[in-house]
């Protein structure tokens, strides 16, 4: 038996949880039905939203040096929450990718990310060198 809090809604159920299976679960305390799908996600097949960023190339030749908002990185998130087992690969996806400036926010930088139909978007447009 384990216990976790439901964060659906501000209500905080106090959720136990039995395992009865590698793949099935028994969830009381839950005040809806909300509260089993979400412990069944969050044991079963749990998952978070990623944010990091990527490496951002392409400025004009002289740029970085001249402008105190010359970036050197794009900060970037999943579109959707993403499968937790595989964030670290995800995070090395990321850290080797190569973002050619100017990119714009919501652009699709890799889609459909390690074959999970889950994009990875930038969160900010970046054009010459400034921030918008
Ligand atoms: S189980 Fe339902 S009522 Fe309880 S916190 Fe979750 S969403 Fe809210």
């Amino acid at each position: 038996m384990s216990e976790m809090i439901c964060i659906t809604c501000p209500l905080g159920c106090h959720l136990s949880i039995q395992r009865i299976s590698e793949t099935e679960i028994s969830v009381t305390g839950n005040r809806c039905s909300r509260g089993e799908t979400y412990a069944k996600e969050e044991l079963l097949f749990p998952k978070r939203v990623v944010t990091t960023t990527c490496r951002a190339v392409g400025l004009p030749a002289g740029a970085q040096a001249a402008s105190l908002y010359a970036p050197r990185r794009v900060p970037v998130r999943t579109a959707d929450a993403f499968p937790k087992e595989k964030i670290p690969e995800l995070l090395k996806l990321a850290a080797n990718l190569e973002v050619t400036l100017p990119v714009r926010r919501g652009e699709v930088l890799v889609r459909d990310a390690l074959g999970t139909g889950i994009d990875l978007v930038a969160t900010r447009t970046i054009s010459c060198g400034e921030p918008s």
